[in-house]
């Protein structure tokens, strides 16, 4: 990409507010590019772990103007949502430009220069769209330079594979924490969910009984069904909001996974 380009609109982002918001450019005919630092759209989902399942119905996880089709499950896997973006490239015609690293956006006096790896593209507007998932927060928690076991964020985490029989500690338990907890508790590992506040087991029919630190809504009962189905096999652990208690429950068990 040459420092000459210059577009009305750069989105910096292949995922799917980057491409919600491309298709919505393209269908108001506004010229623009889609910067992406994967190898192709939907690199985060991409890279998310193996069993991901969305929590989302599949009529409520649509982009503008592309439904799901028939054959995708009401609860489309990680697999079905990145082959649905990927097709939402194809059919829209998108701009996407992949292995484009964005790494600064600076006024310019007209406008926005945006510099990638490749060189600087000159912009009037910019839309950043590079969600969560980039840019994982670890939190400091006090005594961790001490721990010799491994610690990892939840976006490292691919599959169950190698944990069998090791103690793991979950530190939150969202959907991602509820999810990989149980998954790793089915495979065999000792799992203990720390939870901020107290957990509230509530029926989720047809499973008997749920429990999870997130409110319990319709769009969490397939990770709430999941922890269900492993409730016997966790144990779980309320920590007060302290960052030093969860350091002392790691000093016990020298096991420790953040969510
Ligand atoms: C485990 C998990 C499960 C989830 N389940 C659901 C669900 O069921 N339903 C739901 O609605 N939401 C769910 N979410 C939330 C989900 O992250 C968002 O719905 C959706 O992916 C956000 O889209 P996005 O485009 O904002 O971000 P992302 O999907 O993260 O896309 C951002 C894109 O920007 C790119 N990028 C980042 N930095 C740069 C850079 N500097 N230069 C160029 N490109 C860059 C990335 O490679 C990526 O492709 C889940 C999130 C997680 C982590």
């Amino acid at each position: 990409m040459s420092t000459a380009e210059r577009y009305p609109v750069v989105v910096v982002g292949g995922g799917p507010a980057g491409l919600a918001t491309s298709a919505e450019l393209r269908r108001r005919h506004i010229e623009h590019v889609v910067l992406e630092r994967g190898e192709s759209a939907g690199h985060t989902w991409m890279n998310l772990y193996d069993s991901l399942t969305l929590h989302t119905g599949k009529h409520l996880s649509t982009l503008p103007g592309m439904s799901f089709s028939r054959s995708v499950p009401f609860f489309p896997s990680r697999r079905d949502f990145v082959a649905y973006l990927h097709r939402y490239v194809e059919v829209f015609e998108l701009p996407i430009e992949t292995g484009q690293l964005v790494t600064a956006v600076e006024p310019n006096g007209t406008g926005w220069t945006v510099r990638t790896d490749a060189g600087d593209i000159g912009a009037n507007a910019v839309v950043m769209a590079t969600g969560i998932v980039s840019a994982p927060r670890m939190p400091s928690i006090p005594g961790r330079e001490r721990f010799r076991g491994r610690v990892m964020h939840s976006v490292e985490y691919r599959r169950p594979a190698g944990f069998q029989g090791r103690r793991v500690l979950v530190v939150g338990v969202g959907n991602s924490g509820g999810e990989i907890g149980s998954e790793l508790a089915n495979f065999g590992a000792h799992v203990t969910m720390a939870v901020r506040r107290s957990s509230d087991i509530i029926t989720a029919p047809p499973a008997p009984a749920t429990t999870t630190g997130t409110q319990p809504c319709r769009n969490g009962m397939l990770a709430a069904r999941q922890i269900t189905a492993s409730l016997n096999r966790l144990m779980f652990y309320s920590t007060p909001s302290s960052r030093q208690s969860i350091a002392s429950h790691m000093q016990c068990r020298h096991r420790m996974w953040t969510s």
